[in-house]
């Protein structure tokens, strides 16, 4: 399969280019950068420290697109939305990994779904997927006598809060309760917020270091706290998830999937 990465210079740019170098069965069909970057023209192999490999940073998402059977990007909600609405009118597939996408961007997400196959996932990693799957399956058993808080901490360079991810463990509680995630956020707590009301679902965020993605979610109740937590201490097991979902998604029709479908969960 041939798989080109967009946003390719970028911290997880890097990781998949790698990733698909080493994956079996793949082969790298490119990777572009923002139009202008000083990165465009230079050989992907020697970016990656791995040496020459005659293909180079473009600039140009149509000639990617063209040149692959799958795209990855892990970019920016903007460019993201662009890349979605070329993989369908192009008809390939599309593996998108940005976060802080909002609900009308996701809305257009649906919509090149129609004519494409699009896996988007906060989070590409196996044990966050499963969490996701715990996640949903203890706040069903818990209910709202458990108090659901979802805590996580990132690297100081991240620029969206709270995380994807959390909001998608945040996601899982909600269903697993039957209600709309939106309907029972407190994403922030500041001041005098008042007692805490039963069945909300609460966020806190930490920023620091170079912490690669560390979620917690607390059921807490009169008497005892159920903790679920992930740690991820490489950005490869993203790069390696959102390969596998490009495999998997080879003989998919049209449609929007997420990590979960990958996996079956
Ligand atoms: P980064 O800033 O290091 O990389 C983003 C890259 O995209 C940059 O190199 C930038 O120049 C490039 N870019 C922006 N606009 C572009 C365009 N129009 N065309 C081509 N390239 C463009 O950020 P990062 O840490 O690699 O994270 C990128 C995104 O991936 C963020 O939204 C982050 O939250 C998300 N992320 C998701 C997962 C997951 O598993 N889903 C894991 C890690 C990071």
């Amino acid at each position: 399969m041939k798989i080109g990465i967009v946003g390719c210079a970028g911290r997880m740019g890097r990781m998949l280019m790698n990733a698909v170098m080493d994956a079996e069965g793949c082969q790298l069909s490119g990777g572009t950068e923002r139009p202008g970057s000083s990165l465009v023209g230079v050989d992907v192999g020697e970016l990656l420290g791995r040496g020459a490999v005659q293909a180079f940073v473009g600039e140009n998402p149509s000639a990617l697109f063209a040149a692959s059977d799958a795209v990855i990007d892990f970019t920016a909600p903007a460019a993201t939305l662009s890349h979605a609405a070329l993989a369908a009118e192009m008809g390939k597939i599309l593996v998108i990994g940005t976060t802080g996408l909002s609900k009308d961007d996701e809305a257009k997400l649906a919509e090149a779904a129609q004519k494409t196959t699009i896996v988007y996932a906060p989070n590409f990693s196996v044990g966050v997927n499963l969490l996701m799957a715990l996640t949903e399956k203890a706040a069903a058993i818990m209910g709202d006598d458990y108090d659901i808080e979802i805590v996580e901490m990132h690297h100081h360079h991240k620029v969206d809060s709270p995380s994807g991810t959390a909001l998608g463990l945040g996601r899982s509680a909600a269903k697993g309760r039957g209600v709309a995630l939106e309907e029972v956020w407190r994403k922030t707590r500041d001041g005098i917020v008042g007692a805490r009301p039963k069945g909300e679902i609460g966020f806190a965020t930490l920023r620091g270091g170079d912490v690669v993605g560390d979620h917690t979610v607390m059921f807490a109740a009169d008497g005892e706290r159920v903790e679920l937590s992930h740690k991820a201490s490489s950005r490869a097991v993203f790069a390696k998830g959102a390969v596998r979902a490009a495999l998997w998604a080879k003989d998919k029709g049209p449609g929007l999937y997420s990590m979960r479908d990958v996996l079956g969960l």
